[in-house]
């Protein structure tokens, strides 16, 4: 008998593998990375990044999760990391970057503890242990806020545009953003942000930004015969494009003699004044396409008085249907008067020196459109991003109606209390759970770091002013000392601390529990990495 051992495949010879205390390493340093790229641009005094893509379009942000989707980042443990990002972004709308950071945080300290041996089901019980715990703390610590109490609610709009593109008219923007909400608002107080439209012009200054009741589509009526402006809107919505085009006819066509050619042409107007006869037996005289219009579908619209626009964006299609009560059609023959949609007034409309069409006086009159103007592309661009968190703040502070002081003062004490809880554990759970509560803490070390100020310095004075019983004790990024974020009207909601969290620890729970990284054989790129993993993002 040999003593020889036969090596066993189980897996294609081309598969990459690493296992145990590799692939943690490897996974860890991974999203490390990927919080570390987003960490500058944490808070008032963050950094921008300026991104290029492959077509030399640049998108200038602060914003995470714009930062991380644009980044097509391809490791899979860092991958995770950006789902982080999403599910932030989808749940509240902010906070995107305070969740990666705080990921990268925990990982960061639980590879400290891999370090000294502990093993990583024990840090992750012992982080699943401190989530839950600091779900309680922050609970307790949220304030309740009177959900008409404008002031807040513009505090609450305004941090979370501070530092952000909109800075020199978050005032005024946020004016905007609570009328908004009030407007759209049903008796209960709830509210579908879908009610609200964001419409982006170039020219003017974002402080001539406006709220207006209605509907603004930045399109202008596709015929000059057309009427101005049409009362009591029938508006037709649709899907199907009034031309004929390869979808309609798909057919080649060999014509012999020039007659052909004619009666071919006058089959083809044909068609056409059939498609606008059935738009005008269904009494609608105004059309609101997401396809195309002809040019002799256009002539016809407007010599039968109907205005139309065309080439309208499907999300605008929606909130048009949302807004009129019209339903969207995709089949013309299925177009009667029953799904028609009503509005008011429809009407071209001067916005600057172009030309809007502005739908009002809709059948559900909760639908506004916030219009944000700003002096370039990437201004607007930005000064959206940070509005759209403004919002989703806001809707999130009236929905639970709680929120907490920001400026990392609620980190600072979450982490405090997290630290007095531990001391009831025991051994190995209790150091995970400490660790758990030094990462909370990179919330405010990482404002003061982005705001230039000595982050010990600062560290130690919070801590004090926290121990002296003052909860809501943050970094003034702006003075560069300790201040009361409440006072300060520092306010966010609790959704965004929550939310960030819950989150954070879920992947960090997920990242630590893999101890074995297959990549499968087909596809790979060669060079002995496994698809995805990037020279440099790992030990490989
Ligand atoms: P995120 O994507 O996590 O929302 P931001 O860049 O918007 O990242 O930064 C949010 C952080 O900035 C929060 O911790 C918030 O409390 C803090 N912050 C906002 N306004 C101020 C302010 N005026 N002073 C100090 N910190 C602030
Ligand atoms: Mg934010």
């Amino acid at each position: 008998m040999s003593n020889q051992v036969q090596p066993i495949f189980i897996l294609p010879e081309d598969t990459k593998r690493i296992t145990g205390r590799d692939a943690q390493r490897n996974n860890i340093m991974a999203a490390k990375a990927v919080a570390e790229t987003v960490r500058t641009t944490l808070g008032p005094k963050g950094m921008d990044k300026m991104l290029v893509d492959s077509m030399g379009d640049v998108i200038v942000s602060n914003d995470g999760v714009t930062i991380l989707e644009e980044m097509q980042i391809e490791h899979p443990a860092a991958k995770m990391i950006v789902e982080v990002a999403k599910t932030q972004e989808d749940e509240i709308g902010d906070g995107t970057t305070t969740a990666v950071v705080l990921a990268g945080e925990l990982l960061k300290n639980a590879e400290d503890l891999l370090d000294r041996n502990i093993h990583p089901t024990v840090i992750s019980k012992g982080y699943r242990l401190a989530a839950e715990k600091v779900h309680i703390i922050l609970d307790k610590l949220a304030e309740r806020i009177n959900k008409d109490d404008d002031k807040l609610l513009k505090q609450i709009a305004i941090t979370a545009m501070t530092g952000k593109g909109a800075e020199n008219a978050k005032e005024i923007l946020a004016e905007l953003i609570v009328k908004a909400i009030k407007e759209i608002s049903d008796e209960e107080g709830k509210v579908n942000l879908d009610d609200i439209k964001i419409e982006k012009k170039v020219g003017n200054g974002i402080q001539d930004s406006e709220l207006i009741k209605g509907i603004v589509l930045d399109k202008e009526k596709v015929h000059s015969g057309m009427p101005n402006r049409v009362v009591k809107a029938r508006v037709a919505l649709l899907d199907v494009p009034i031309e004929i085009k390869s979808t309609e006819v798909e057919a080649k066509i060999s014509i012999t003699d020039p007659n052909q050619l004619q009666s071919f042409l006058d089959k083809e107007e044909e068609m056409i004044r059939n498609m606008v006869d059935k738009i005008i037996r269904s009494k609608a005289n105004v059309v609101v396409s997401q396809k195309g219009i002809d040019d002799v579908a256009q002539y016809l619209l407007a010599k039968n008085g109907i205005y139309a626009i065309r080439r309208v964006k499907e999300s605008d299609m929606e909130k048009l249907s949302r807004a009129t009560g019209g339903k969207i059609i995709s089949n013309l023959n299925e177009l009667n008067e029953k799904d028609l949609g009503y509005a008011g007034v429809v009407e071209e409309v001067k916005f600057g020196d172009e030309d809007m069409t502005y739908v009002k006086d809709c059948k559900n009159p909760k639908s506004v459109t916030l219009l944000i103007k700003g002096g370039s592309k990437h201004v607007v661009d930005e000064v959206e991003r940070a509005v759209t968190d403004a919002i989703g703040d806001v809707n999130a502070a009236l929905i639970d109606g709680k929120v907490v002081g920001g400026a990392g003062s609620v980190e600072i004490e979450v982490a405090k209390q997290l630290r007095e809880y531990s001391n009831k554990l025991s051994g190995r759970e209790q150091l995970a759970v400490l660790a758990f509560a030094d990462a909370m803490e990179v919330v405010p070390r990482t404002l003061a770091e982005n705001a230039g100020l000595d982050p010990i310095d600062m560290m130690t004075n919070l801590k004090s002013a926290h121990e002296k019983g003052g909860k809501w004790m943050g970094v003034d990024v702006f003075r560069g000392k300790v201040m009361d974020s409440w006072k300060e009207g520092v306010i966010e909601p609790l959704k965004i601390k929550t939310q960030a969290v819950k989150s954070a620890s879920e992947v960090a729970e997920l990242i630590l529990r893999i101890d074995d990284v297959i990549a499968g054989g087909a596809g790979n790129k060669g060079g002995g990495m496994p698809q995805g993993m990037p020279p440099g993002m790992g030990g490989y």
